[in-house]
């Protein structure tokens, strides 16, 4: 039973229950204020619903809009830019931030893995590929031209 319907039938309830007092002053005058506080309760209830409903369809078109410009490549992110290119960065799995390739310590030659710089992430992975390999797949993956810069 949806809340609405419960202050309806509280209502009807007490409409019954008036029944049982006519002629009672101090009993009617209960129950009319107990019927216009349900009615308030209902009129919120029924607001609050019509609300909660457009905020569940704004999240899913969000959602849509979110799938359709982040795309999940061996685990991590990229982003389709306005432009129909894809951003040639990978993003964090957990926070959506631009990686930095871990690079050799000495050499800084590019590895296969990469690290979130992002405070309080610490997200790192392994094994994605380097980015002259990796930015291209993933075009190729998706169907469409590497744009922007490189991060
Ligand atoms: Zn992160």
């Amino acid at each position: 039973m949806s809340g609405v319907e419960v202050v309806f039938s509280a209502l009807k309830s007490l409409a019954e229950l008036g029944g049982r007092f006519a002629g009672d002053k101090v009993a009617e005058k209960h129950i009319e204020f107990l019927r216009d506080q349900l009615t308030v309760v209902g009129q919120s209830y029924a607001k609050a619903e019509e609300k909660a409903g457009d905020l569940e369809r704004k999240v899913a078109d969000l959602e849509a809009q979110i799938a359709s410009e982040w795309k999940l490549f061996r685990g991590v992110y990229f982003r389709l830019l306005p432009s129909g290119k894809m951003d040639p960065s990978a993003h964090c799995p957990g926070c959506r931030k631009p990686l930095v390739n871990r690079l050799v310590y000495f050499s800084g030659e590019a590895t296969d893995d990469y690290i979130c710089g992002v405070t309080g992430c610490g997200w790192h992975g392994q094994n994605i590929g380097r980015p002259e390999a990796l930015f291209p797949a993933v075009a190729k993956e998706y169907g469409v031209e590497l744009g922007g810069q490189l991060v």
